[in-house]
């Protein structure tokens, strides 16, 4: 966590963004069609909110008294109808190795976190889709924070904007900012309107301006609405798998209680099935004495033959008061290997921006929860740090 101490009211908690005071609409919430009947209501010309959009989204400006090419009476119309207003910076933070981490305000005391990860030759924004999460996944630090709401369009665009804005992204001529994987805080499939909103104004040239397989959808397993998505966006799709068998990922994912692992694989072959030319990553997080043994690896070879796949490793990554530990890196490559010998494409993730509580599954943003979770976390701490100092008396 990043140490800053937020204002916690309870009854400030609701399920959707709050109604700002302002009535006026933020353009951050439109996508290009939205943005287009909104030019249109006011009786202008459809080009005109692309020439808008490229001012937001190429050139990062937000007042409409810069935008040089519009004239002055539709400047005070936009003014009179529309804010430009990006997400509340309380707080960034750089790496060691480059990571960049940004707290985001939100309403109340909410606040999410977004993360930049530099690599060879790509830069990869992190993004949240909820201010933490409902799914309860038990290596997860976020489901320790519980859930508070969705994250409207203009707050998930909005931190790429902000990154982008950081980093000087110019698209098409001077990209930093490559790809956007939405594996932050939050089930994305759970906020499917604005996350598939935000995610069209990522790949518009307008916006963004990234192609689709750069743009990565991440699930715990959510089977309806992954054949939803396959319907109504072309991102690339990744499942967070983390176990072979049912039992023990019920045990991790409880979700999987709803959607077992035949029906999740059966919905990935549906979404494969439509997108001849693409693979679907499968996420792993590799917990010592957990799911990092042989007999893993093995099964989840039978089960990557079922789906153009990629297996993504991720070494576990700890935090306060998880029972869970890091597989050693002798597992980690011997697991690897079982999958390469077998002809399955994998990598391990390695852990970037841990310095600053960055990594996967360590964001937690400022929850103002409303599921209880985070008072029963911190509980089960007390009562194991008390049962410790029992045990030492
Ligand atoms: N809810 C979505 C988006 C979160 S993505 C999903 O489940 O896919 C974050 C990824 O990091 C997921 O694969 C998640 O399972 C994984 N993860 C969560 N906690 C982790 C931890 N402590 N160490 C390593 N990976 C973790």
């Amino acid at each position: 966590m990043t140490g800053i101490a937020l204002k916690l009211d309870p009854n400030a908690a609701q399920t959707v963004a709050p109604a700002s005071s302002d009535a006026r609409v933020n353009l951050f919430e439109l996508d290009r069609v939205g943005l287009e009947g909104l030019f249109e209501s006011l009786g202008e010309k459809r080009f005109r909110a692309h020439q808008v959009m490229k001012w937001i989204y190429h050139r990062h400006v937000t007042e409409f008294a810069e935008m040089t090419d519009l004239g002055k009476s539709l400047r005070n119309k936009l003014e009179a109808a529309s804010v430009i207003r990006p997400p509340n910076i309380l707080f960034e933070k750089d790496a060691a190795d480059g990571v960049h981490k940004w707290l985001l305000g939100m309403d109340g005391g909410n606040a999410i976190e977004a993360v930049f990860i530099p690599d060879k030759g790509r830069g990869t924004l992190c993004v949240s889709s909820q201010v933490g999460c409902g799914l309860n996944c038990q290596f997860c630090s976020t489901a320790t924070q519980g859930f508070n709401r969705n994250l409207s369009t203009a707050e998930i665009i909005g931190q790429v904007w902000v990154a982008a804005r950081h980093l000087g992204n110019v698209p098409h001529h001077q990209r930093k900012l490559t790809n956007v994987v939405m594996m932050g805080m939050g089930e994305p499939l759970l906020n499917f309107e604005n996350v598939v909103r935000a995610m069209s104004i990522m790949r518009d040239d307008l916006g963004l301006g990234l192609a689709n397989k750069r743009v990565t959808l991440s699930t715990a397993g959510l089977v309806p609405m992954i054949d939803r998505l396959s319907e109504e966006s072309d991102v690339s799709l990744a499942v967070s798998l983390h176990a072979p068998v049912d039992d023990l990922r019920t045990e991790l994912v409880p979700l999987n209680k709803k959607y077992p692992i035949a029906e999740l694989m059966a919905a990935c072959q549906r979404y494969a099935a439509k997108r001849p030319r693409t693979s679907i990553t499968f996420e792993y997080t590799l917990m010592k004495d957990v799911n990092d043994r042989p007999e893993h690896a093995r099964a989840l070879i039978k089960l990557m033959r079922k789906v153009p796949s990629k297996v993504n490793l991720i070494p576990f990554n700890p935090f306060t008061g998880t029972r869970f530990e890091r597989s050693d890196e002798h597992a980690i490559r011997g697991f690897q290997k079982i999958l390469l010998d077998a002809g399955v494409l994998t990598m391990v993730r390695r852990t970037r921006g841990d310095d600053i509580d960055a990594a996967c599954g360590q964001l937690k943003g400022q929850v103002l929860d409303r599921t209880r979770r985070q008072a029963e976390f911190k509980r089960k701490l007390e009562q194991g740090s008390e049962g410790e100092q029992h045990a030492a008396a």
